[in-house]
């Protein structure tokens, strides 16, 4: 997933709307924070995507090495870390409880729509429906419905709290949310490279 993480940050975001809990942009990083790990990984090379070049990536042909940042072991093991760490720093145990939520989460969204993921790196079993790999439209399909739900729920909330959002704020929502996550179909079984060259020809 990679929107339908984002769209996560809402949830615990909705209650806390005046920033007493933690400031926004924790609630933005705790659950992306596994695909940071990997970036970071990659770039290291303890980790790989491939194929390299982005304009060559489909989510049908994407494969991805990540067991330091996605198997999970280690993925529980820097959840725990992680949030015992932003717990201790904001004094909270409530927010120590919502990051390890947020970034366990990230792993079981992924596990439904991304890719297959293994206990730790010794092991060879997989888990995960491994939608990208084999139908990565209904794996989007799945993720732009989240990203509906968890965002419409969103905007009821913060009404009935009585904060409402702008207009302007909602389109901004729904267009980076939503509109990306149906965007990804566009690269989903074809390249951008290919695409490009199809729309050209
Ligand atoms: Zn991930």
């Amino acid at each position: 997933m990679i929107m339908g993480h984002y769209v996560t940050a809402l949830i615990p975001y909705a209650y806390d709307s005046n920033r007493k809990i933690a400031p926004f942009w924790l609630f933005l990083l705790l659950p992306q924070l596994a695909d940071f790990l990997m970036l970071a990984f990659v770039f290291m090379g303890y980790e790989s995507i491939s194929p390299e070049n982005f304009f060559k990536v489909s989510f049908m042909n994407m494969q991805a090495e990540m067991h330091f940042s996605h198997d999970i072991l280690p993925l529980a093991l820097t959840a725990v870390i992680v949030s015992a760490i932003v717990g201790l720093l904001f004094k909270s145990k409530r927010l120590f409880f919502i990051a390890l939520g947020l970034m366990l989460l990230h792993e079981v969204l992924d596990m439904l729509v991304g890719f297959k993921h293994f206990l730790s790196p010794n092991h060879t079993q997989a888990f995960g429906l491994g939608l990208y790999n084999t139908m990565p439209i209904l794996g989007i399909a799945f993720e732009t419905i989240f990203c509906i739900l968890i965002l419409s729920w969103y905007l009821r909330k913060r009404e009935r709290l009585g904060y409402p959002l702008k207009t302007s704020a909602k389109i901004i929502l729904w267009g980076t949310l939503v509109g990306t996550t149906i965007a990804m179909t566009l690269i989903a079984k074809v390249p951008l490279a290919s695409l490009i060259s199809l729309q050209l020809g």
